[in-house]
């Protein structure tokens, strides 16, 4: 048995956010199919006022999606004139803004006036008066293991998450159960790309198993994720369970550039539908290998 179940948004745990989200023009998430529309048209009908942009201390799905929402907001307003009129405030849960200090020292200086920075500010309740005021707001709303999995005492570990081996992903107690994707521990940034990683380490691991061997393939952590930082800027950032960078190219992916945004938009969309939802992501490392590029 494979374990995925992902994340499930906790919105209910932001009191009045559930409500707001409905009825209130100006707030919004792209973490929901439901009100990522939504998100547009907020920044399409901003005028002026406060833009806040919310990370809340819970491991999320790809942690770069909340940021990136903020600098594609503020890009969005400069290029439509609405920059003067905006005080963007980008308040994360968290302690550091991106785990790995290389990324985070980039990141910190992508920060620039219309946007502020805070760290260690959640919001656990959504007030009428707050969301009535001119101004956006974008919540990335609290995530915890998908619910039949955290409610399943024998499968999962005291956080919720499958009780899977780190580097085996098997479960630590039921040696025919691995885990696979958000619903594993450990990954700090829980993205499709470490899906993609994974994916190829259960495979390994179930074939030794039905071989009657041990799962001897190991998993290192790598997740992956652009930051994109602006309309034609980003960051490739790709690290591991240390929080170590792990760069596939041969280019400075730590830094703003059109080069990892040109990757990100017009060749690793294409990578992902072809190659990692069918189960073939080992083909991208197995390319970047042929060119003798680090991974
Ligand atoms: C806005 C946003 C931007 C992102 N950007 C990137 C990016 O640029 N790069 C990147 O690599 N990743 C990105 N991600 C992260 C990526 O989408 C996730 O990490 C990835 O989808 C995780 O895959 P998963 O299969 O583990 O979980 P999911 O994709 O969440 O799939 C889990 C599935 O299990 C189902 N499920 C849950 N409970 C049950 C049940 N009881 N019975 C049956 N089915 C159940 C769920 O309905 C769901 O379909 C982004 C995510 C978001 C939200």
């Amino acid at each position: 048995m494979i374990l995925a179940v992902g994340l499930q948004l906790c919105i209910q745990r932001v009191k009045g956010l559930s409500g707001a989200l409905d009825d209130f023009r100006n707030v919004c998430t792209i973490y929901s199919p439901k009100y990522a529309e939504k998100t547009f048209k907020c920044l399409k009908d901003f005028n002026r006022g406060v833009a806040l942009f919310t990370c809340p201390k819970t491991p999320i799905k790809c942690l770069s999606a909340s940021l990136k929402i903020c600098f594609i907001a503020e890009d969005y307003f400069r290029r439509n004139d609405k920059a003067c009129e905006a005080e963007i405030l980008y308040c994360s849960g968290l302690r550091k803004i991106f785990p790995v200090e290389v990324y985070e020292k980039t990141i910190l200086k992508v920060i620039k006036h219309p946007i502020r920075y805070a760290a260690r500010h959640t919001s656990d309740e959504l007030r009428r008066s707050s969301a009535d005021l001119q101004g956006i707001m974008h919540v990335t709303p609290p995530m915890s293991c998908a619910e039949v999995l955290r409610t399943c005492k024998e499968l999962s570990n005291k956080y919720g998450y499958a009780d899977v081996n780190l580097q085996t992903l098997q479960h630590k107690m039921y040696p025919n159960i691995f885990g696979l994707g958000d619903c594993t521990p450990g990954i700090t940034n829980k993205t499709s790309s470490a899906v993609g990683a994974q994916s190829q380490i259960v495979y390994q691991n179930v074939l030794s198993i039905f071989r009657g061997k041990y799962p001897i393939a190991h998993y290192d952590g790598y997740t992956a994720c652009p930051v994109v930082t602006g309309y034609g800027t980003c960051i490739l950032t790709e690290f591991d369970y240390n929080n170590k960078p792990c760069e596939s190219f041969p280019w400075k992916q730590n830094s703003e550039s059109r080069l990892n945004y040109f990757l990100k938009r017009n060749v690793l969309g294409k990578l992902y539908w072809r190659y990692n939802v069918k189960g073939k992501s080992n083909f991208n490392r197995n390319l970047l290998k042929m060119f003798k590029f680090r991974r």
